[in-house]
């Protein structure tokens, strides 16, 4: 085998190493500094990374080695570890993501949902997914990050503040997901003027210092738009994927593809676009009629080069239930949301598998 087709062979293989807890790959993560393979087969990797937990790091290590070591071809193997500290206050991304990372170590999965501009309906799509992944067996959680606007606890009918344990917030438990806002730290009818890092810093407290337990997956309802505090959010979150929520109009796209772009930009794997208030439901008989364009979700991820992962019917059921605490799939588990979610649920979990390559057992 050529040299440098052994060495696409050895990338390969690491591709499918993670660091603990974390869906993406240490290639695309940039941990791999340097990958030399010489006319004999032998490789030498040199991974930098910057994390707090050593442990963590020299388990990439072993793996990464047995996974070259594994590749056809290879006949030895070094892989050496650079590590530091993460430094501050100019962290780099990868540091602040492993930092993260052990932030929140029982969380397998954190997905963004966002949206180019407000009141397309992401906070709703956030809450109901959430609950609809319950539905189906799933261990979630819900973290409310819309600075601009907390809907979460309406939406959940949570009236109280979060109790404390010593140090660590409780998260509310609501229709078997556990749900954590800033709107339950932020005082009502405080004008919320924050910049990106004050943001993230909040944000990093909720991850930290909530008690999450263990779960399958972390949904982040973020603040709408692509500026400033959401690109820092997406930087320093160990997103494994994001969801984004647009409308059937056809301006609509123009946020969507901002948001896909921010989220290609930083290297996070958009699962899809969910299209919401797509056609009217009809409260009687539920039949769905299209007031815009009908497809447009669909056209629109097809413009982008992404997967469409369903349409939410526009329903005034979804106000009310939003209103009085209730998400639309809890409130009717068989109705057209709880199947429509449950389409979007599905297609958000396969892009979760689709992404994140099985982590190598270690012996
Ligand atoms: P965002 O988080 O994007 O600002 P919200 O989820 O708060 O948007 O929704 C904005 C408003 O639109 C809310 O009153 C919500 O109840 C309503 N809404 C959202 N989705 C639908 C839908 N599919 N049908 C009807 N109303 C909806």
């Amino acid at each position: 085998m050529m040299n440098h087709e052994l060495k696409d062979q050895v990338t390969k293989a690491l591709r499918d190493v993670s660091y603990p807890g974390m869906s993406r790959d240490i290639v695309s993560f940039g941990f791999v500094r340097s990958l030399e393979v010489d006319d004999a087969g032998r490789v030498e990797v040199v991974l930098e990374m910057s994390t707090h937990n050593p442990e963590a790091a020299e388990q990439v290590r072993r793996e990464a080695a047995l996974a070259a070591a594994g590749v056809e071809g290879v006949e030895a193997v070094n892989v050496a570890l650079e590590m530091q500290r993460p430094a501050r206050p100019a962290r780099t991304q990868q540091a602040a993501m492993s930092q993260a990372v052990d932030l929140v170590p029982g969380v397998k999965h954190i997905v963004a949902v966002a949206s180019g501009k407000g009141g397309v309906g992401k906070s709703t799509v956030a809450s109901n997914l959430a609950v609809r992944l319950a539905h189906m067996g799933k261990k979630v959680g819900l973290l409310d990050a819309d600075i601009y606007g907390p809907s979460l606890p309406t939406m959940f009918g949570i009236t109280e503040k979060p109790q404390l344990d010593g140090e660590t917030l409780l998260p509310f438990e609501r229709y078997g997901v556990k749900v954590m806002s800033l709107g339950f730290i932020l005082e009502i009818d405080t004008p919320v003027i924050w910049r990106g890092p004050m943001v993230v810093k909040a944000l990093e407290q909720l991850l930290g210092d909530v008690r999450w337990g263990d779960l399958d997956l972390l949904i982040i309802d973020l603040p709408p738009g692509t500026g400033d505090a959401q690109l820092t959010l997406t930087q320093r979150v160990p997103l494994a994927a994001a969801v984004i929520v647009t409308t059937p109009q056809d301006v609509a796209l123009i946020d969507a593809r901002k948001g896909l772009a921010m989220f290609r930009k930083v290297n996070v794997p958009v699962a899809g676009i969910v299209e919401n208030m797509s056609g009217l439901c009809c409260p009687h008989c539920g039949e769905v009629t299209h007031i815009f364009k009908s497809g447009g979700g669909e056209r629109t991820a097809e413009v982008l080069g992404t997967d469409f992962l369903g349409s939410i019917p526009l329903d005034p059921a979804v106000v009310d239930s939003g209103d009085t605490g209730e998400p639309i799939v809890e409130r009717d588990r068989k109705g057209v949301h709880a199947e429509a979610f449950g389409v979007v649920a599905q297609g958000v979990l396969d892009a979760l598998t689709k992404h994140s390559r099985p982590k190598l057992t270690i012996v």
